[in-house]
């Protein structure tokens, strides 16, 4: 059997290694195997599913660029995931474009502008990704309206007061998760209906090929068969006259016509300075809903599902210790996580606090050493197996009031924060009811061996996500 592919993928690792930082090319790129090339399709290993997405999504132009100039233009790339066969076409991608070519043949061969020459999977790329469905998406106060505005357009494409829906917030809080979970969930509900995810970067790169190629009516044509248009980041439209304004007419055609848009932007319609007032005033016709930093709950949440997904088992101090730390981007915290368990299974390591630390402390510009009462409220709430939302109620059960007195003890002691903030964290309750809490508890721990150990304990694993 001959050598070529190992040949050929050690030059693209080269090139590749230059476009990419090194922390990057060693988590995403070294543990990539080549398996073979037959004629121009080379077929790469990757250790598991989360690799291959987080490739597709990250470093797919980085890779193109790579075999195509190894292989040629007509360079192809399969994945191999193991003990899987390849991954083949996304299924709702074909349901979509199933779709789309019977309606082509009625309206004259319709150019599909999804159709691109070169790399199999990049077609892939802009198409739904199975992955994202609201299953998966986990609720918070972070995005309730978002996600029930999703879950009813799902129900109703185009029959809704949601049209457009208008998802924005700050990156890597989850707007396209979200869009195309709604997209995905339309497909399992209506098998007969054209969804179509695009970025608004593609779809300008797509609009200017058309233009080049005089091919504007077959672009026009194609939009305007969908019967759900998702456009994702749509900040990327300012200042792009031209492309906002065949935006504008895809727009009206569709949303006279009862199909749903969806539309992704990462600031309120307000503050898109480049984009033309009449399509501002259109994106306002339907609803806008934002999508805000999940608390600390949320996030353990996110990680526990996404372990569980992946049938990965994370020790408690380690996602505690990750949601902690990574507070503001849920894309981020899955970047930290994933490194993790690729360091764990390139070095043969456990996955423990010391490897989340080293992986966290590359991550996260400033590691906070601070322990929050938030952090504290969740932890003592799970020790006594109580909601998290109990110590901040009126309750007076026993020990609801132990785990509350117990929680601003340790807040006073662990967090740095005023009796004012404390109290306040405690669903608004006043200096002196944390002051009595503190007491109460001293007066315990001076007489309550048992619980002093219980008390040390905990203290001792909160003090631990600090670095
Ligand atoms: P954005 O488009 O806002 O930049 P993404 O939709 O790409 O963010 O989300 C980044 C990552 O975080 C994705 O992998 C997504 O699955 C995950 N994510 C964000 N919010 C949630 C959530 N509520 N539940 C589960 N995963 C989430
Ligand atoms: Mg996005």
């Amino acid at each position: 059997m001959s050598n070529d592919h190992i040949q050929v993928w050690n030059r693209c690792l080269s090139k590749i290694k230059e476009s990419v930082k090194p922390q990057s090319f060693s988590t995403w790129f070294v543990p990539i195997r080549p398996l073979r090339l037959e004629g121009s399709v080379l077929t790469i290993q990757v250790p598991n599913k989360f690799f291959f997405e987080w490739l597709e999504e990250h470093h797919v132009e980085t890779l193109k660029k790579a075999i195509q100039t190894e292989i040629g233009t007509n360079a192809e790339l399969k994945y191999l995931i193991p003990k899987k066969t390849a991954i083949s076409q996304n299924p709702s991608f074909k349901k979509a474009s199933d779709n789309l070519s019977s309606a082509q043949v009625k309206g004259n061969k319709i150019k599909n502008p999804f159709v691109i020459p070169g790399i199999q999977k990049v077609k892939i790329d802009s198409q739904l990704n199975t992955n994202y469905t609201f299953e998966h998406f986990i609720e918070g106060d972070c995005n309730r309206l978002a996600r029930a505005a999703g879950l009813a357009i799902a129900k109703r494409p185009g029959k809704t007061a949601f049209n457009p829906l208008m998802i924005f917030g700050d990156v890597g809080l989850g707007k396209t998760h979200l869009a195309q979970a709604i997209g995905n969930e339309v497909l399992n509900q209506f098998n007969d209906k054209a969804v179509l995810y695009v970025s608004s970067e593609r779809f300008t790169n797509q609009f200017i090929d058309a233009l080049r190629n005089n091919a504007i009516t077959d672009f026009l044509k194609f939009y305007q068969l969908v019967d759900l248009l998702i456009l994702d980041d749509i900040q990327f439209l300012e200042n792009k006259q031209k492309t906002q304004d065949i935006f504008f007419s895809i727009f009206n055609h569709l949303h006279q016509g009862g199909k749903q848009l969806i539309l992704t932007s990462d600031r309120p319609p307000k503050e898109l300075a480049g984009i033309e007032e009449r399509l501002i005033s259109r994106f306002k016709w339907g609803l806008s809903a934002d999508l805000q930093v999940p608390s600390l709950e949320t996030r353990m949440a996110i990680i526990q599902k996404k372990m569980d997904n992946d049938g990965v088992n994370l020790p408690p101090t380690v996602m505690e210790f990750v949601s902690h730390n990574v507070r503001t981007n849920v894309r981020e915290m899955e970047g930290v996580l994933i490194s993790i368990i690729a360091q764990a299974a390139l070095n043969q390591r456990e996955i423990d606090l010391d490897l989340a630390k080293e992986v966290v402390s590359k991550f996260v510009d400033n590691i906070s050493t601070e322990i929050t009462v938030e952090f504290i409220q969740k932890i003592v709430a799970e020790h006594y197996d109580i909601p998290m939302e109990k110590l901040k109620e009126k309750t007076r059960k026993r020990f609801v009031v132990r785990a509350r007195q117990l929680s601003m003890y340790l807040a006073k002691q662990l967090s740095n924060k005023s009796l004012k903030h404390i109290g306040n964290a405690f669903g608004g309750r006043d200096h002196s009811t944390v002051i009595h809490a503190c007491r109460s508890i001293e007066s315990l721990l001076e007489n309550d061996t048992r619980f002093k150990t219980e008390v040390s304990g905990l203290a001792k694993r909160l003090k631990s996500t600090g670095l």
